[in-house]
């Protein structure tokens, strides 16, 4: 019996998170059991590049030496407390000054740190109603899964059954990039909007790209009509620069949601932002947010390592861009030399390679053209290729400090078999 047919009897799907299942790039999952540097290791002994890094995390790359080193004498001090630790305080002062916020709460997931920021700032407007964009995934609370993006773009389900009305009756879905569409709803639920929630660069339907002035005009609309900008970071924090992204565009939000990056592989996410807004948190307010294992010692040590070496050597981000660029810029000129239709979408290190015929890239609504069986045909090629990119069309593309210049360079070597293979 296959690891796979084992997993079903026990796991729903066989896998822990929808995505893994490689549904709708027409394969079963493969299983790994051991990562270093920039490669994967399956259990049936090949060997891959990876693309997927964990969806961000392993920025650094799997099993760096001197963290790993580390982390083993992490063991011998403590894993849980569930009581204060000396760790939390050093990691909430090198994260707040990082992400220029006044205070953070540590939490155990991306999913977790949006839910609790979303009771944050209901709780501190004392309105109901969410605007969130099409294609924006928030992780899976209940009032959040809404025409999100990542697995629920995949697998066709908007909304994921068991959501009750009444939970998204607050949700109001707005188009990326479409300044008039928000401001429209501001008008129609007039003080009543407490938040909105976006990706400051879409990651969950592929890379999308906001213009500045759209997210400029998110901060006016908000500071206009007395409600919070939320910007979830959790896949773009600490991934392009050290810290927000919200940097590049001139525009500061009032909360900030964070995990992948800063917990460098443990569970860990947060949410962050002004000292007014964050004291309406429990104890000293009436927001209630709590969790067993927040702001795990472990977890807490190991993402601090990852963030001390990302702030020392900014080099790092150099190279993930240009690193990026060449993939951007190689798997354009194969798609162009090939006849084969598609478009790569890239802000700095983050990117996608979209197959199908676009006009632009900016919305939901245009990532929808995407040929989906193409890019299934692609990710095939490419892990016979021994390359693992994203199972899913609607992803991005990761990249870690160990990745090398060869390693790109046979990438888009790779891709340019796998396409020409595509073609015959
Ligand atoms: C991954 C992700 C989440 C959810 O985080 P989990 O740790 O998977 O719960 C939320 N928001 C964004 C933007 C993400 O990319």
């Amino acid at each position: 019996m296959t690891l796979f047919d084992r997993a079903k009897k026990v796991i729903p799907g066989g896998v822990n998170s929808p995505v893994r299942a490689f549904g709708s790039v027409h394969m079963d999952p493969i299983f790994f059991n051991k990562a270093k540097g920039c490669h994967l290791y399956s259990t049936d002994g090949k060997e891959y590049i990876d693309y997927i890094c964990s969806w961000g995390p392993m920025i650094l790359g799997h099993g760096r030496e001197d963290l790993v080193k580390k982390a083993q004498g992490y063991l011998d001090e403590v894993l849980t407390l569930g009581l204060p630790s000396d760790v939390e305080v050093t990691m909430a002062e090198t994260f707040t000054r990082a992400t220029k916020t006044d205070m953070v709460r540590m939490v155990n997931s991306g999913t977790e740190a949006t839910m609790s920021a979303i009771r944050l700032a209901r709780g501190y407007t004392g309105r109901n109603k969410i605007i969130k964009f099409e294609g924006c995934y928030h992780g899976h609370s209940d009032g959040l899964l809404v025409k999100s993006g990542s697995g629920t773009l995949t697998y066709y389900a908007p909304t994921s059954l068991g959501v009750p009305q009444g939970t998204i009756q607050d949700t109001i879905v707005c188009r990326y990039n479409d300044l008039a569409d928000v401001r429209e709803k501001f008008d129609q639920f007039k003080d009543q909007i407490a938040c909105i929630i976006i990706e400051p660069i879409a990651g969950n339907m592929g890379v999308v790209i906001p213009d500045k002035e759209f997210l400029q005009g998110l901060r006016r609309l908000c500071d206009d009509n007395k409600a919070l900008l939320i910007f979830d970071e959790v896949i773009t924090g600490f991934r392009t620069r050290y810290g927000s992204v919200g940097d590049y565009f001139d525009v500061k939000a009032d909360l900030y949601t964070y995990g992948k990056i800063i917990g460098g592989g443990l569970p860990v996410g947060a949410f962050a932002g002004s000292r007014e807004i964050m004291e309406k948190l429990s104890p000293l307010g009436g927001v209630y947010q709590a969790g067993t294992l927040s702001g795990n010692p472990l977890a807490m040590k190991i993402g601090l390592d990852t963030l001390k070496v990302l702030e020392a050597h900014p080099e790092i981000y150099e190279k993930l861009d240009r690193f990026a660029y060449e993939l951007d810029q190689g798997f354009s000129k194969n798609l162009s030399d090939l006849g084969i239709p598609g478009k790569v979408t890239r802000f700095h290190s983050m990117l996608s390679l979209f197959f199908g015929e676009f006009d632009q890239i900016k919305s939901f609504d245009d990532v929808q053209k995407a040929d989906t069986e193409l890019y299934a045909k692609y990710f095939q090629g490419m892990v016979k290729e021994g390359f693992i990119m994203a199972p899913a069309q609607f992803e991005a593309i990761f990249l870690s400090d160990a990745h090398t210049e060869d390693i790109i360079e046979k990438t888009i070597q790779a891709n340019r078999r796998v396409l020409e293979d595509i073609c015959k």
